[in-house]
């Protein structure tokens, strides 16, 4: 089936009770189970599992064509829970641009937990290669990143990755499946923040890993999972899900949307740089070109300037609001480096954009008075 059919019916089975169409919301935290704990339902205690979470992870296997998925309160939930299960002694690869509590995760977390990581710039695999260690047991690769639009290639990175006995993770947050499935392309796992455009109305916080092969991940991340308890709630995994229904659709708009304000951004004489892979100047063009088949609804620029002249312009938007998060039906813009923090790589003169759903002649425009 293509995957807009699958967008829309995977995981919307009627229900069978009552032939309900939208799918029910099960909040009950316990199930019946016989006498001496057998199962009979197939469900025990909520935070191990629940039927409105087994639906949500049914549909996002089938959209990133994995075997397997498991979903988490948060992106976060996610990621922790993928790194809280690798032996002390193991080495992790990051990319040297990504979501920023990954990277602070990796600098305060990880040493805690006996496990070493390094950062590299994932635009060239055989920079990744060449940071291999004998105890690499994870490349973690996040393309599109955020906020620098590095664009790293998923198929060659997977080989590299493999032939030294180590792992593949792809965060596809910004890329969702719809855009780019990293499994079919080499990757053992795809990880989401389903705040993002999974969700996609700004509403829900979520996450998801999914798996390849379920096997031999799936019993080790499962319990993790359970015992640390960064499982999805009822109510978000049914938010999740409807999300899930319209978001071929979204990124269509939110792709095409974001070609034309980069478009546009690149134009003017007050943005130095756009960083979007879908301009044919953008140095992973390429690469984006063959592994996704939109370049999706994120864009950051950097304003001619500093500090000071970035914040201005951000001050000035009308139509776009200044927050942080992406991938809802509004727009959003704003200064990263601020947002990000003490310690942040962030150029100071960049603005990140989420594109949203508006009419994108309206985007421009409100853009374009910003910059001045
Ligand atoms: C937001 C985000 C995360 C973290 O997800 P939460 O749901 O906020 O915990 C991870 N990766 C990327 C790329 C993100 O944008």
């Amino acid at each position: 089936m293509r995957l807009e059919t699958i967008a829309v019916h995977a995981g919307a089975e009627v229900d069978a009770s009552t032939g309900a169409i939208a799918p029910p919301i099960h909040l009950s935290t316990t199930f019946e189970h016989g006498p001496a704990s057998e199962s009979i339902h197939g469900y025990s205690y909520i935070r191990e599992k629940n039927p409105t979470q087994s639906r949500l992870e049914d549909a996002m296997a089938q959209l990133e064509a994995g075997e397997a998925a498991l979903v988490f309160a948060s992106g976060m939930g996610a990621g922790a829970t993928v790194l809280q299960s690798l032996a002390p002694g193991s080495h992790v690869i990051f990319p040297d641009d990504m979501y920023v509590d990954f990277r602070n995760l990796s600098r305060d977390f990880l040493p805690k937990w006996g496990i070493e990581s390094s950062n590299v710039d994932m635009g060239s695999a055989e920079a990744v290669g060449n940071a291999l260690r004998p105890n690499t047991k994870l490349v973690w690769v996040e393309t599109p990143s955020n906020p620098l639009m590095k664009i790293a290639d998923i198929a060659a990175i997977a080989q590299i990755a493999h032939a030294a006995g180590a792992q593949v993770l792809v965060d596809n947050t910004f890329a969702t499946p719809v855009l780019q499935r990293p499994l079919t392309l080499g990757a053992d796992m795809v990880l989401h923040s389903t705040t993002k455009y999974c969700g996609g109305h700004s509403d829900v916080q979520g996450g998801c890993l999914v798996l390849r092969q379920r096997e031999p991940l799936y019993p080790g991340l499962s319990q993790t999972r359970r015992v640390l308890g960064a499982v999805a709630s009822p109510f978000g995994s049914w938010l999740v899900l409807r999300g899930l229904r319209s978001l071929p659709c979204r990124m269509e708009r939110h792709s095409a949307n974001a070609m034309l304000v980069a478009q546009e951004l690149s134009k003017s004489s007050k943005a130095d740089a756009v960083y979007y892979p879908g301009l044919a100047n953008h140095p992973g063009h390429e690469i984006a070109a063959r592994q996704m088949s939109a370049f999706g609804g994120m864009l950051s620029f950097l304003v001619r300037g500093g500090y000071d002249d970035a914040v201005r312009v951000a001050s000035r938007v009308k139509l776009f609001t200044n927050a942080t998060s992406l991938g809802g039906t509004e727009s959003l813009l704003e200064h990263r480096a601020s947002s990000e923090g003490a310690g942040s790589k962030t150029p100071a003169n960049l603005l990140r954009v989420s594109v949203g759903l508006e009419h994108p002649d309206d985007l421009v425009e409100d853009l374009l008075q910003a910059l001045g």
